[in-house]
């Protein structure tokens, strides 16, 4: 005998936890149903925790937009729950004068999406501002900051759970039908469970085609392929010589190995990039050379021996190696032709920063 609730989302990382709150708060039942024991353990917690402006994404894409909105609501939410977090402001540095013309193009392409707030940075500016680097000249983003993800997670299902919503722990779905009396999940784990749903919110992350691919009668077309990009991160021992989150040139889809500070100050650089074909959190420390070589044409006092291994990620990537990269995919009943049924795929960067602007979108379209 299934049981039966109003609203399944799953997977409680950060994108499901703020979507299940907005349901929440909206009056919805909600239960999350979360695979593992705690909430997010997977990508929302091995990020590099920025809050972006919103520069690079293509105009109007559903990156560019929800950034820019989730921004907003991430500081005003931030700033009401006290939750740990700082508008340190980045620098976009030109490490040589072939790269002038292209740090300057994002003045333009950030207004373009609505960020009007970046400023031209002379070498002497920059060398005022961050002493340590060595480049030409840079462009100045006010609105980019940190925060502490773990506690925006804990605050959000907080939300959620004061507004009715349960949350389910080593609760993984295992497979779902569509039926007429609405959609029936699965649940395996130590309590399993069948439930009926009138929606389900697919926020598995990495593993959201796979899930897809587990409800039957889901048309398979409307699923894409899933694409792991894995993310070194390396920790700057001793004390941050920057002041600033530091982003050398965008060369390719990754934004090259950046500067960014956690809430404790402390320097890490990263992300790199490698295509892998399933989920594997292992370091590779055979990157430590090209991290030393890409940090040093921007910090070249870095110093052997001042890199230590950090911590990896994984983007969950619905284009492939060769292909641009894919917007964030977010399919409603319009899309699948499903009732109730709404997919989140390719929920990469800047899934964090545009969270709540996420929850509120998914929301619109039950
Ligand atoms: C290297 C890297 C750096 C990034 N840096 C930034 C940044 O600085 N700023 C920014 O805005 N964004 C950043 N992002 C993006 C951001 O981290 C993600 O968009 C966001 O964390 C995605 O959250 P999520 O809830 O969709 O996924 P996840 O956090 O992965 O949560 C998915 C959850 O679903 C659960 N799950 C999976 N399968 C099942 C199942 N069958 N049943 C039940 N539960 C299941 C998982 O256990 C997991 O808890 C970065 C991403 C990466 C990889």
């Amino acid at each position: 005998m299934s049981e039966r609730i109003d609203c399944a989302v799953i997977g409680a990382g950060v994108v499901g936890l703020a979507v299940a709150r907005e349901l929440a708060l909206a009056g919805r039942e909600v239960i999350i149903l979360e695979a593992e024991e705690a909430i997010g353990t997977h990508t929302s917690s091995r990020n590099s925790e920025v809050i972006h402006a919103g520069i690079y994404y293509p105009t109007n894409s559903l990156k560019a937009r929800f950034c820019v909105e989730g921004k907003q609501l991430l500081y005003a939410y931030c700033r009401e729950r006290a939750i740990p977090h700082r508008q340190t402001g980045k620098v976009i540095v030109a490490a040589d004068d072939s790269e002038l013309d292209a740090v300057g193009s994002y003045i333009d392409k950030a207004k373009e999406n609505g960020v009007d707030d970046l400023r031209w940075l002379s070498a002497q500016e920059l060398a005022e501002m961050e002493p340590v680097l060595s480049c030409v000249a840079g462009v100045f983003s006010p609105s980019t900051g940190i925060i502490d993800s773990h506690a925006l997670m804990l605050s959000l299902q907080g939300d959620a759970e004061n507004a009715g919503a349960m949350v389910v722990f080593k609760s993984p779905v295992e497979s779902g039908c569509i039926t007429d009396d609405g959609i029936e999940l699965e649940v395996g784990g130590a309590e399993p469970m069948s439930i009926v749903c009138n929606t389900v919110v697919n926020s598995a992350g990495l593993n959201a085609p796979h899930v897809a691919r587990l409800i039957n009668g889901l048309p398979a077309d409307s699923i894409p392929q899933a694409y792991f990009a894995k993310a070194h991160y390396y920790a700057l021992s001793g004390k941050s010589p920057f002041n600033h989150l530091v982003y050398p040139v965008a060369h390719t889809a990754f934004l090259g190995v950046h500067v960014t500070l956690d809430m404790g100050g402390q320097a890490r650089f990263g992300p790199d990039l490698a295509w892998i074909d399933s989920i594997d959190y292992s370091f590779d420390p055979a990157r430590e050379p090209l991290f030393y070589e890409a940090i040093r044409r921007y910090y070249p006092d870095l110093q052997n021996g001042q890199l230590q291994p950090g911590y990896t990620g994984i983007r969950p990537k619905i284009s492939g190696p060769k292909e641009a990269a894919a917007d964030f995919r977010i399919d409603g009943p319009a899309d699948h032709g499903v009732a109730g049924l709404v997919n989140l795929f390719g929920i990469e960067s800047p899934g964090l920063t545009s969270c709540l602007a996420i929850a509120r979108h998914v929301e619109s379209l039950l």
